[in-house]
């Protein structure tokens, strides 16, 4: 993790009046299905004292690179999102917790990105996709054997009586 998410917080713990804004990046790895973020991922936010320890509020932000799943184009989108997490000196069922009178916000911060990350992002919500027969890009027009009715079951009888 990115030592500038490791944040003291020795002064805040228990202090309910003191908070601490921060921010940094951390290199992360991630993937769900076709769906990568590699690369740095920014986090900021604050630190707040609560009465067994520090909140930490945060907003977290990275590069994916998606394909969409009906035409397999690729592209990069700006994933961000926020979370919260709680640290004690006693860890809780993620392992989180004040270590030496510090937390690090890498880890809550990778959690809550690898939620964001889309398992079947499509380019646009319309996208067409491709044809089942032949693979042409239903975007850039029909394709030529396999036209509008290439789905339904009367185009395959259509075939049929044809041949
Ligand atoms: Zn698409
Ligand atoms: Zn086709």
């Amino acid at each position: 993790m990115g030592a500038d998410l490791v944040i003291s917080v020795g002064d805040l713990a228990g202090d309910l009046e003191r908070e601490r804004e921060f921010s940094g990046t951390c290199e992360v790895s991630l993937r769900l299905g076709d769906s990568t973020v590699k690369g740095p991922m920014t986090v900021t936010g604050v630190v707040v004292g609560t009465v067994d320890g520090v909140q930490a509020n945060f907003r977290v932000a990275a590069k994916a690179r998606l394909i969409c799943v009906r035409c397999l184009t690729e592209w990069e989108e700006q994933l961000e999102t926020e979370g919260l997490q709680h640290f004690s000196v006693t860890p809780d069922e993620n392992g989180y917790a004040i270590v030496d009178k510090e937390i690090d916000v890498g880890g809550a911060a990778t959690d809550e990105l690898a939620l964001s990350i889309p398992a079947t992002p499509v380019c646009r919500e319309d996208c067409k996709g491709l044809c089942p027969i032949c693979g042409t890009d239903l975007n850039s027009g029909p394709c030529d054997e396999h036209g509008e009715d290439s789905g339904s079951p009367f185009a395959v009888l259509k075939d049929l009586f044809d041949s």
